[in-house]
């Protein structure tokens, strides 16, 4: 058996049932996945699915479809994660190597297949797919950490003033309504005071978390400065953010932190701006009213909602 890393989701395309059973009895027992077809049709819709197999064994001649149309097909489509592809057929002049080589195939098996040879070759492929893989987890979450923040994993500053400024382009186009919140926490630093830096940051992340858990699929938070987070209301007219506003800030008053030490309460302050007309669908006009807001928000007496 194989490591687990080791293992791939292969597709199979062969018309001929004995050698499809062949390979299929083979790469299970290797420990591979297998997706069988039996024409060159099947393989190609398989092909268009978005979590298709990697790693591709086709047959040159099948039914309705061959491999190499497949191949050629596939590498002009520029699909993305890459498929690897191994013909196996019985077509072995050294001219057929070349065209299926040429055509995008990454490896050229002549039948009959030698089980030592098909399975080492597989293995090579194998490790293909899964460098692929890597690379792409690697680059997901360099792409994550690009556009959120560490401490709390909602959206940095400079994701939500993209996220900001897309919402506002986008309700230029529709004619509708795009609101914000500003929040503050309340005398934060007492909290940093009286439990420590470490214990500040672990109230953070849980207000983070009711933030995002208060909030619709379609809004986003993120974290502007310090204990400031700003939320993006698209769609929402001033009532609406409102009460948003209003839920969030009477969800942290009305239910307090429990940290291994000590049950805190947080409150916190919030400004909201809405743009509505044409004039008013500017992100550092939008942001500096709520600024202002929560600014007046916090002389009010702060645990409070201003517009
Ligand atoms: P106010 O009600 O006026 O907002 O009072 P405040 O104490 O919250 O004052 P202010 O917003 O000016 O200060 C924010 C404090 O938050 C300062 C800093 O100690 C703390 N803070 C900012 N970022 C972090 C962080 O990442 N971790 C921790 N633990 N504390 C932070
Ligand atoms: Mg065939
Ligand atoms: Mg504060
Ligand atoms: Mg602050």
């Amino acid at each position: 058996m194989l490591e687990e890393s080791s293992r791939v989701k292969i597709l199979v395309a062969e018309d001929d049932p004995v050698t499809r059973l062949l390979l299929k009895t083979h790469l299970t027992h290797w420990g591979h996945e297998v997706v069988l077809c039996s024409d060159g049709a099947e393989a190609w819709d398989v092909l268009q699915q978005d979590d298709c197999p990697k790693l591709a064994i086709l047959d040159w001649m099948m039914p309705k479809k061959d491999g190499l149309q497949i191949c050629t097909e596939l590498r002009n489509s520029g699909k993305e994660p890459y498929v690897y592809v191994v013909f196996l057929t019985s077509k072995s002049g050294k001219e057929n190597v070349v065209q299926g080589l040429e055509a995008g195939a990454d490896d050229y098996i002549i039948k009959p297949f030698d089980y030592n040879e098909l399975r080492t070759r597989i293995r090579a492929g194998a490790r293909i797919v899964r460098l692929q893989d890597d690379l792409i987890a690697a680059l997901k979450a360099s792409e994550f950490q690009a556009s959120h923040d560490a401490l709390t994993h909602l959206w940095n500053r400079s994701a939500i003033f993209q996220i900001l400024q897309r919402e506002l382009t986008r309700s230029s186009r529709e004619g509708t309504p795009v609101s914000v919140i500003m929040a503050d926490l309340d005398h934060f630093k007492r909290i940093n005071d009286e439990y420590g830096h470490l214990m500040g940051d672990a109230v953070l992340k849980e207000v983070a978390q009711r933030f995002v858990s208060s909030m619709r699929p379609y809004d986003s938070c993120g974290r502007y400065g310090g204990e400031e987070f700003l939320v993006v209301i698209p769609g929402s007219n001033r009532e609406m953010a409102l009460q948003i506003a209003e839920r969030l800030r009477s969800s942290f008053a009305e239910k307090p932190i429990i940290t291994p030490e000590d049950t805190i309460v947080i409150t916190i302050s919030l400004g909201v701006a809405t743009a509505e007309q044409e004039e008013k669908r500017n992100m550092d006009l939008l942001i500096r009213n709520a600024d202002e807001a929560l600014y007046r928000a916090k002389n009010l007496g702060r645990n409070r909602v201003e517009s």
